[in-house]
């Protein structure tokens, strides 16, 4: 969905509305930005939370994400870490805190649709499990991408 056309230094710019939602439809979410970036996380919290080898998140701002509809619970995956999931069917909706600075990480398989995602970089693949490989060029961290995290 367009939203507005806007201009940055970078030239013409258009906001869009991504949404996204659980898997029963109770949550659901709108994030508000011009482009979606992500990155794949092999971490140990992600792996067991999500039961997948990795799990793909979008980071954004909390100005650009707006829970449209529905209440979700939390609880601390690990210090100062919130996990979000919907009440009803258990959908992993929402990262936040884990970070330090204040950005939200959503699981993008709960994104509607077929967005265009550009994926940055592996990270925390020193906690990767065997039986998960990568076959693409895409940088590799061992913990936070670079500039991210809790001690950037
Ligand atoms: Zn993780
Ligand atoms: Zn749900």
């Amino acid at each position: 969905m367009v939203l507005e056309g806007t201009t940055s230094v970078l030239g013409p710019r258009t906001l869009m509305a991504f949404d996204g939602r659980c898997l029963v439809g109770q949550i659901h979410y709108r994030l508000t930005r011009r482009f979606l970036n992500a990155v794949h996380c092999y971490c140990s919290i992600c792996r067991r939370a999500h039961g997948t080898g990795f799990s793909t998140h979008v980071v954004c701002r909390p100005d650009q994400l707006k829970i449209v509809t529905g209440t979700l619970i939390d609880y601390e995956s690990s210090a100062s870490a919130f996990r979000s999931f919907c009440p009803c069917c258990g959908s992993h909706i929402l990262i936040q805190g884990q970070s330090g600075d204040g950005n939200l990480a959503i699981p993008a398989g709960t994104l509607d649709g077929l967005p265009d995602l550009t994926i940055l970089a592996h990270i925390f693949v020193a906690e990767k499990v065997d039986w998960c490989q990568i076959n693409d060029g895409l940088p590799q961290h061992q913990g936070w991408s670079p500039g991210y995290g809790a001690t950037a």
